[in-house]
């Protein structure tokens, strides 16, 4: 698989090269080639200089050609799963829906058209809107999805004609690399740059005075860097942020139906999904046997190497992350009750054992911070006005759950909680036809539907006299 950047349609060695770590094993298994300022510039430039170009191909053939990439994806696709897995852990059934998931949606922009809207028309004025791209959008992401978010975000960018420099997290560069690759042969030179960084490249690209729009994934601190760098050139910014999602259980469920939909909800991807249940609210009437099924379903769960079948969570990603959860573990020892798991694996690799931790306080840091990991705490509540209040106490408001034996009931209560997406009896079904994004500090924008397809373009009225 290249490994390789991609800049000005050539695929270039960096001016340096980073080691790329297998979580499951803690030790490096590829190196990535890197960039310095120098090959930040060269891809701006190159984007600029391509883009009036790709815009000027119109609809149908950027179409055609996003769908040639997405074809050419297809036909690695088995490839692009084990190196998902290898660079960011995750089982292999997880990792080839995500590469399904991310080919599947450079499809669906492929054909999306925005076509121009006539705003008035009478005898004296005709006054149209069309929507013109941007220029020049800088993607970067982070290493939970390193497939998807890429074809998230290029997708959207690339078929209203704008270009793209993008640039992936460090300890998962190698997924947008073989996207780069596929794309060389495929795309006009400039139209994508994908460069490769040690944490020391995203600010001077989302700060970069040629950059017209910033689609940024990842933490809420790093957004709100991102934010401020674009302020100068009052770039365009979508911020896809952390989350702290709440299941709110009602009292007309059975733990034992629901208890897997949870534990599967907080641990698909070892938990590092921005939308994973965060925590849980569970009624008094319920609490401990919904507690005993979800600790029994944590003893059960299959953590082992993402490649080895059978395997239901993987690695943690990095070892930041991984020593960020061993300090929640401690956490959750000091302010509640553990009663599954509560330590790390004692093998190689940045594996933690799936926990449950039950009787903690609001205000503990496991409850209030993004634990981004497979620790799950289990609130109690008496009354569900206090349980929705308690989960909307947050600066996060991306996404959350209710769990209901009353769907009626579950959507009044669904109306109440202030995020972004709330999903009943449901969790994690996104569509790239369903607008999807946070409130409050969980991001700004949104990215699907066709809020999300505007956003990489504005506005351009024409307002003609026809008299
Ligand atoms: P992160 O913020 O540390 O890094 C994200 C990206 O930003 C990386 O590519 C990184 O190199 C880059 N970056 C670092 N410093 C930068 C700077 N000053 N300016 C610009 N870019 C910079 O996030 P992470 O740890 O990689 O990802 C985990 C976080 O992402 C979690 O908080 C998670 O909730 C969030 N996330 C959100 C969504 C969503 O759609 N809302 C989806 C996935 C992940």
């Amino acid at each position: 698989m290249n490994t390789r950047m991609l800049i000005d349609g050539t695929l270039v060695k960096g001016a340096g090269l980073l080691d790329v770590i297998n979580p499951a094993t803690g030790k490096s298994f590829a190196q990535a080639e890197r960039a310095d300022e120098t090959q930040l510039e060269d891809a701006v430039a190159a984007a600029k200089a391509a883009q009036p170009a790709w815009a000027g191909l119109g609809y149908e053939q950027r179409g055609a050609l996003l769908a040639k990439l997405a074809d050419a994806l297809d036909a690695i696709k088995d490839d692009l799963t084990r190196l998902l897995t290898s660079e960011q852990g995750k089982p292999l059934p997880q990792a080839m829906g995500e590469v399904m998931g991310g080919i599947y949606q450079l499809r669906h922009f492929a054909a999306r058209r925005i076509e121009p809207q006539v705003l008035r028309e009478d005898e004296a004025t005709r006054i149209v809107e069309h929507r013109t791209p941007l220029g020049v959008v800088a993607a970067v992401t982070p290493w939970n999805f390193p497939f998807l978010m890429i074809t998230q975000k290029i997708g959207p960018a690339l078929i209203t004609g704008n270009t793209v420099v993008a640039k992936p997290a460090p300890t998962t560069p190698l997924c947008a690399l073989a996207i780069a690759g596929a794309a060389a042969d495929i795309l006009p030179a400039g139209v994508l740059n994908v460069i490769v960084d040690d944490n020391d490249l995203g600010g001077k690209l989302t700060g970069h005075p040629d950059i017209a729009k910033v689609t940024f994934t990842g933490s809420t601190d790093t957004g709100r860097k991102v934010s401020a760098a674009g302020a100068d050139t009052l770039k365009r910014i979508t911020l896809e942020l952390g989350g702290n999602d709440a299941a709110i259980v009602l009292d007309d469920v059975s733990p034992a139906e629901v208890a897997p939909k949870l534990f599967g909800g907080a641990t698909v991807n070892a938990g590092q999904v921005c939308l994973a249940v965060k925590r849980v609210y569970a009624p008094s009437a319920i609490y401990d046997e919904l507690c005993e099924e979800l600790a029994r379903l944590a003893n059960e769960a299959v953590v082992d190497d993402g490649d080895k079948q059978g395997t239901q969570i993987g690695p943690i990603q990095n070892r930041m992350q991984f020593e960020k959860l061993l300090g929640y573990l401690e956490s959750a020892q000091a302010d509640g009750t553990v009663i599954a798991g509560g330590k790390p694996l004692d093998r190689e690799g940045y594996f933690i054992a799936p926990t449950i931790v039950r009787d903690i306080a609001d205000d503990a840091p496991l409850v209030r911070e993004e634990q981004f990991g497979p620790i799950l705490p289990v609130l109690r509540y008496d009354d569900i006005d206090d349980a929705i209040a308690r989960a909307n106490d947050s600066e996060y408001g991306l996404g959350g759950t209710v769990w209901a034996g009353d769907v009626e009931r579950g959507a009044q209560v669904a109306m109440k909680v202030d995020s972004g997406t709330v999903w009943v009896n449901k969790h994690l079904d996104i569509g790239f036809d369903i607008p999807f994004g946070g409130s409050k500090q969980s991001g700004i924008g949104r990215e699907g539907g066709d809020e999300g397809l505007h956003a990489f373009t504005q506005p351009h009225i024409v307002n003609i006299a026809l008299a």
